[in-house]
């Protein structure tokens, strides 16, 4: 078992499969949501999952969030919240911050307030597709 600890803020599609795929890999998970559904969608796969908004600064403290070495923030829809978080988490020192940006713009914004690394999970997953694609074509050639 490794001693990284990785936090996941938002518990959509994307973020609940980053929380489990973590902790299949044997890492400590704190999942936080604040729709108490997804929260007991992953609370028997992670670490420690929480009901709470992330956007208050001292819920995150008080979740322990500053523990965590690295976390994601995987929030597509509600882009503010998004923001406001990646900035809250920066500035409470978590070195890197993995943002998902629904957009282009989106993912400027999240650079721009210090996001390490934004993913755009639709686009990178469109680009893999294709690439696959081609090379199974080119095998069956
Ligand atoms: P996916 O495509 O991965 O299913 P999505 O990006 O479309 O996800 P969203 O609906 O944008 O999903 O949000 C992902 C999750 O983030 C939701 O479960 C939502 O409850 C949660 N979320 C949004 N705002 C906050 C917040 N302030 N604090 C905690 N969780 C939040």
């Amino acid at each position: 078992m490794e001693s990284k600890q990785f936090g996941v803020i938002g518990l959509g599609r994307f973020g609940s499969s980053v929380a489990k795929t973590l902790s299949d890999l044997g890492y400590e998970v704190l999942a936080i949501d604040s729709n108490e559904e997804r929260v007991e969608e992953v609370k028997d796969f992670v670490t420690h999952a929480v009901c709470a908004d992330a956007t208050d600064e001292q819920t995150l403290k008080a979740v322990g969030i500053k523990n965590c070495d690295e976390v994601v923030v995987a929030i597509g829809q509600e882009m503010h919240n998004s923001i406001l978080i990646t900035l809250i988490l920066k500035e409470l020192g978590i070195k890197k911050v993995w943002a998902k940006a629904q957009n282009d713009l989106h993912g400027k914004i999240l650079a721009k307030v210090g996001a390490d690394v934004v993913v755009y999970p639709e686009k990178e997953m469109g680009v893999k597709v294709a690439n696959k694609m081609v090379a199974n074509n080119i095998l069956e050639f």
